[in-house]
């Protein structure tokens, strides 16, 4: 804008200039050339009136100086010419003014020289005698002017341009700068020119526009975030190249397992020939769904074509953790199945001692041990399906949730009690450091905690062997603690001891009672107290479980 105001108004000022310039030299000139007219005029007029008077001898005798007087008959032969030979001239009769002043007793005319450098003015008078009287001069011709002006027309030109040009530049700067200082974001507070007013007062309306609608925009995007950061699934859109378009941090979390977005190619964040497949699927127009297992979880991957004017543009995938779900039934299934095996067993015992007896195969002095036996596999049947029962409603959680206040040394030594005689029989030593306070808990799992820990405690150490229990509270926490001097647990067994239905080999080779199920109801019931329980072994020298609540 600055250029152009400045090339603008240089080139105005310039051509003004010039048409000024060419003005006032014709002004100039054409002024001179009327004064100069006029004195010609009265020269013809004095000269005439003398001529009148004195005869046509009077001018053979004056010396006219620069003026140039002829006489000129009315055939137009030259009689006398203060200049030239009249002799040499050639007849009049056809010259301008000449004819002129036959006509109406006066004429002027003015002719350029070859080299138009030079004008010769010509004023010719009527004399009574009906000659004519001619009186000329020569002068420069406006060219001729110019030309031996051009010098000082040129350093004028120059002088202009210079001129021009600061004022020009001064003149750009100060129409630009009030419209440089505007402060866009406050038109309406501009002092500049009245002109600019209504285009300020647009300015404003659409700034007052913009802001709505950015504080709409912020509002939705911050909405939306908060809405996608919150959830758990991840989203991400992508375009017809797999380039990300918009996801959530779920999303890269559960992919990739990284935290920040990822940029490019949605492949950067998983390579898995299945996950390759499903988008894959998805921008050819097919709704896709995939489980992938990833970093020990498992991923399912719905991934769904999306369409502008019928056409595929991009695909939206969700992610979800199934990890848990997909977990469950693997336990689901590992349970059903070991359930079946372990009640198969003791129930094939039972049958087959029950069909031997039924067929008279059983001498009646063995009829006794071969009941025992009958009754023993009831009897693990019975603690079994218990177990099962136990751990279905720890499952459900629900049901048993009711913590109360109980004297943890009452309730503790109550439930420990019901175990003495097991360890009379092995002649092992309960020791016990029992503290007396209130314990606000759930008084059937907690029940549970203690037995299974002692009753694994005295089932797992030898005869003669030491079980101590120990139940502390300090600051924030209750602490119990069950240790034995018994057989211990392997390293490799240590990690496994909780799961369902595993029963460690040395219990197994020992021949010791038991469903496999006790440590996994004692995790349970933990949880469901919001604890922990830990797990210290050494094998053949003993074990210590330490529950936290
Ligand atoms: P079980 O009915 O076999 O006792 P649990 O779930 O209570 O089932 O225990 C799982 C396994 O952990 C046992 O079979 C045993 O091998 C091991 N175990 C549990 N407690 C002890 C302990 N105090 N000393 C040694 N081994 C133990």
């Amino acid at each position: 804008m600055k250029s152009k105001i400045f090339r603008t108004t240089l080139s105005v000022t310039m051509i003004t200039l010039l048409v000024c310039m060419g003005f006032v030299i014709t002004l100039v000139y054409s002024f001179f050339e009327n004064n100069y007219t006029v004195e010609l005029k009265n020269e013809a007029q004095y000269i005439a009136s003398s001529i009148e008077v004195y005869g046509a001898e009077y001018i053979e005798n004056v010396d006219f100086g620069d003026l140039r007087v002829s006489y000129i008959k009315k055939d137009g032969t030259v009689l006398f010419d203060s200049r030239a030979d009249v002799a040499t001239m050639e007849n009049h009769r056809d010259r301008e003014e000449f004819e002129e002043a036959i006509k109406t007793g006066y004429g002027d005319s003015a002719r350029l020289s070859q080299t138009l450098s030079e004008k010769t003015y010509y004023i010719a008078r009527l004399l009574p005698t009906g000659d004519v009287i001619r009186v000329s001069d020569t002068r420069h011709s406006e060219l001729a002017l110019v030309s031996r002006l051009v010098m000082n027309i040129v350093i004028a030109m120059l002088l202009s341009v210079v001129l021009s040009i600061v004022f020009s530049r001064r003149l750009a700067r100060m129409v630009v700068k009030p419209i440089n200082e505007i402060n866009l974001s406050e038109p309406q507070k501009a002092e500049v020119y009245e002109e600019l007013t209504p285009l300020l007062e647009k300015i404003t309306k659409q700034n007052r526009l913009i802001n709505e609608q950015m504080e709409l925009l912020i509002k939705e995007r911050e909405e939306f975030s908060s809405i996608t950061s919150n959830m758990s699934e991840g989203f991400i859109v992508i375009d017809m190249g797999t380039n990300i378009l918009s996801s959530n941090t779920a999303a890269t979390e559960l992919l990739s397992g990284k935290k920040s977005i990822g940029e490019g190619s949605v492949y950067n964040l998983n390579r898995q020939e299945a996950f390759i497949k499903c988008v894959d699927a998805s921008l050819s127009g097919k709704h896709e769904n995939v489980v992938l297992c990833e970093k020990g979880r498992f991923i399912r991957v719905l991934a769904s074509p999306v369409y502008d004017t019928g056409h595929v543009i991009g695909a939206l995938l969700i992610l979800m953790d199934v990890t848990e779900r997909e977990g469950r039934d693997v336990l689901r299934r590992e349970f059903t199945a070991n359930v079946s095996h372990e009640l198969k067993t003791p129930l094939t015992s039972i049958s087959a001692a029950a069909e031997m007896i039924l067929g008279g195969m059983v001498k009646d002095e063995d009829i006794k041990s071969f009941s025992e036996k009958i009754y023993c596999e009831a009897q693990r049947l019975i603690s079994l399906v218990n177990d099962i029962i136990k751990l279905s409603k720890l499952d459900e959680g629900g049901s048993v949730i009711e913590f109360e206040e109980h004297s943890a040394k009452q309730l503790t030594e109550d439930t420990v009690k019901v175990l003495y005689p097991l360890a009379e029989a092995k002649n092992i030593t309960i020791h016990r450091e029992i503290d007396d306070f209130k314990l606000n808990c759930i008084k059937p799992l907690y029940e549970e905690i203690v037995y299974n820990l002692m009753d694994n405690a005295i089932k797992y150490t030898p005869e003669g062997g030491n079980v101590k229990i120990s139940l502390k509270h300090t600051n924030d926490n209750v602490i119990l603690t069950v240790e034995d001097n018994g057989i211990g647990i392997s390293i490799s067994e240590q990690e496994r001891v909780f799961e369902r239905f595993y029963r460690g080999d040395k219990s197994h080779n020992g021949k010791v009672s038991g469903t496999g199920l006790g440590l996994s109801i004692v995790k349970h019931a933990v949880i469901l107290h919001k604890g922990t329980i830990k797990l210290e072994s050494e094998e053949g020298k003993g074990s210590r479980f330490i529950v936290v609540i």
